[in-house]
């Protein structure tokens, strides 16, 4: 072991060299040897090392038996010293020394003397002292410092194994009604019933308040350690006889298993941790693993990326056009946003609006998407030298309607890019208006007021509640892919859309049927009545400037065909 005490860590030259006249001034053990053909004699031991109690005679000490391997290598070696920490003796008596090998001079080569230090007391009072800092005092088990260290132990053993983190349910308010001397016993108790169902191999601790921390070996059965879970929950659903009182306790338990990808303690505990808190809102009595704080970890790092996405402006959108389904004209573009990351990876939209959703991030991420929409409708007018004909959709997500207020965001934009309400379109989702249906009608006519149109997106798919569907100012219903895409070949995907087809008749919108990929698909929605149409038919979503070449070709088509 290497004992660390910096200011005992080397003996002076000058004092090694005054014991070389007198052995027996010296205050420290010391041993003087000289070598002797292939092997070294010992010369003499002198006062202090007597007094040590380490021998009298240095030929019969078992001391420097125990070293003479070490003594031989440093007389045929040409160093003037040597040090290094030693211990003798088994663990509970064991000493331990700062051993000094020195030759007194260059010119007695063939002599060393053996200075001992004896650093035993401080290594006991470094070693209660640790003992103390990794203990917890009430329950004498080892505490979260103490159990980082267990850990940290497997871990450089390789040897398998899995953290449990149990959390008593309540325990802040059973410590209040019962007393904190109630509380202590409740924790002791517990974890003597912890302990009972535990392995000789299985090591417990207490690493916080009402938190245990468990360190379990496991073989090769992932569910071992589910098990064991199950066994601690069945052994503390008992009731707790405490002074006058009976109380049932129920407890979380969080599992993290410790395989190779995680080399950092504090995160195995912390994984753990995590399950922990994620079994409380679930059925707490229940053990969760990584993969949920993988997954959580994953919409984490996602969720980062995606901030600095937006502050970097990293996102872009593309367009997609929609077209008059009796004419095939063009007659606007649906703005989608695109992230491409610093890595060149291509995120979709499906798995970054969810994160930003959740994180909030799509207040900013949606006023970008406004701004540039616009920015991009304005360009393309500046291009075709006035008006390009064209009107842009934007998505807005049910959470940005709540969380922002989303007509003075499309008013702002449509003044700085100097365009008219009615070229946009802004397109909702049915959850929306289900959160908080009269807000949203507020919103939904003061976006009206803007000259902008209104779509339903991905209608059928949500809750579908009618009669919202009958008050709000709606003007377009967008029929979700999934009902049109294989509409062809099924039946009741045929009747869903004509269903909604004739209820938009019947309240007088407009509908666009999503995901068209085919011209059989273009012409029999255009028989049944469907307005516009959206897919790869036509295009996939675009780059600004090549769905400004679409727009240019189309104006040009039209411009001919009106000439002739
Ligand atoms: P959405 O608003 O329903 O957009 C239509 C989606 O269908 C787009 O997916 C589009 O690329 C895809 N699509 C269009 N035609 C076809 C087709 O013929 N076949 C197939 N298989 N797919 C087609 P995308 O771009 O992946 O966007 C997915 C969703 O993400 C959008 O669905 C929208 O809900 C959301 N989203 C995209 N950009 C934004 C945004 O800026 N803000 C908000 N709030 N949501 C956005
Ligand atoms: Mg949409
Ligand atoms: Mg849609």
């Amino acid at each position: 072991m290497a004992i660390a005490s910096p200011d005992l860590v080397s003996l002076p030259l000058a004092e090694l060299e005054l014991f070389a006249r007198d052995l027996e001034l010296i205050p420290i053990p010391t041993v003087q040897v000289v070598r002797e053909g292939t092997g070294f004699d010992f010369l003499a031991v002198n006062r202090a090392y007597r007094l040590a109690g380490l021998g009298v005679i240095a030929d019969r000490s078992p001391m420097l038996a125990l070293l003479s391997s070490r003594i031989d290598a440093f007389l045929r070696s040409t160093d003037m010293r040597s040090d290094f920490d030693w211990s003798i003796g088994q663990v509970i008596d064991s000493r331990y020394y700062r051993v000094t090998l020195a030759r007194p001079t260059p010119a007695l080569r063939d002599r060393c003397q053996i200075a001992f230090i004896d650093l035993t007391a401080q290594v006991h009072t470094e070693r209660s002292l640790r003992r103390e800092m990794t203990t917890d005092s009430l329950t004498g088990l080892p505490n979260r410092e103490g159990f980082s260290d267990m850990i940290e132990a497997v871990q450089a053993d390789r040897s398998r194994h899995a953290v449990l983190v149990i959390d008593i349910d309540r325990f802040g308010r059973l410590n209040a009604c019962l007393g904190g001397l109630a509380g202590d016993e409740l924790l002791i108790t517990v974890a003597r019933r912890i302990k009972g169902v535990l392995r000789a191999r299985d090591a417990l601790a207490r690493i916080g308040g009402d938190e245990f921390g468990i360190l379990m070996a496991v073989d090769d059965d992932a569910e071992e350690a589910a098990r064991l879970a199950e066994r601690i929950q069945r052994a503390l659903s008992a009731p707790f006889r405490l002074s006058d009182y009976e109380i049932g306790v129920e407890c979380s338990i969080g599992i993290a298993q410790g395989d190779d990808a995680i080399e950092d303690v504090e995160e195995l505990i912390r994984n753990a941790q995590f399950a922990v808190k994620r079994a409380k809102t679930g059925r707490h009595v229940e053990s969760y693993q990584t993969q949920a704080f993988t997954l959580a970890r994953e919409q984490f790092a996602m969720e980062t990326a995606l901030r600095r996405a937006i502050e970097e402006r990293q996102l872009r959108l593309a367009f997609q056009p929609i077209c008059d389904l009796s004419s095939g004209s063009i007659v606007s573009f649906e703005a989608l946003a695109r992230w491409r990351d610093q890595n060149g990876v291509e995120h979709d939209p499906g798995d970054f609006i969810p994160v930003a959703e959740e994180s909030g991030l799509i207040v900013p991420l949606g006023r970008w998407a406004m701004d540039e929409a616009a920015r991009t409708l304005r360009w393309w007018d500046d291009m075709c030298g006035g008006d390009c004909g064209m009107r842009v959709a934007v998505n807005l997500s049910a959470i940005q309607m709540q969380r922002d207020d989303i007509a003075p965001v499309v008013e702002a934009a449509l003044i700085r890019h100097d365009l008219a309400g009615s070229r946009f379109n802004l397109e909702l989702t049915e959850s929306a208006i289900v959160s908080d249906p009269d807000r949203i009608a507020g919103i939904m006519h003061a976006l009206k007021a803007l000259g902008t149109s209104l779509a339903m997106d991905d209608f059928g798919t949500g809750y579908s509640n009618l009669a919202y569907l009958q008050k709000l100012p709606i003007d377009i219903l967008k029929i979700d892919r999934s009902f049109v895409s294989g509409m062809l070949a099924d039946r009741d995907k045929i009747a869903i859309v004509r269903a909604i087809l004739s209820l938009a008749q019947a309240l007088g919108m407009r509908t666009t049927a999503e995901g068209i990929e085919s011209n059989e698909l273009a012409q029999t929605l255009a028989a049944l009545g469907c307005t516009y149409g959206q897919g790869y038919l036509y295009a996939r979503p675009l780059e600004a400037d090549a769905a400004l070449s679409m727009i240019v070709a189309a104006r040009a088509a039209a411009t001919a065909s009106s000439a002739s």
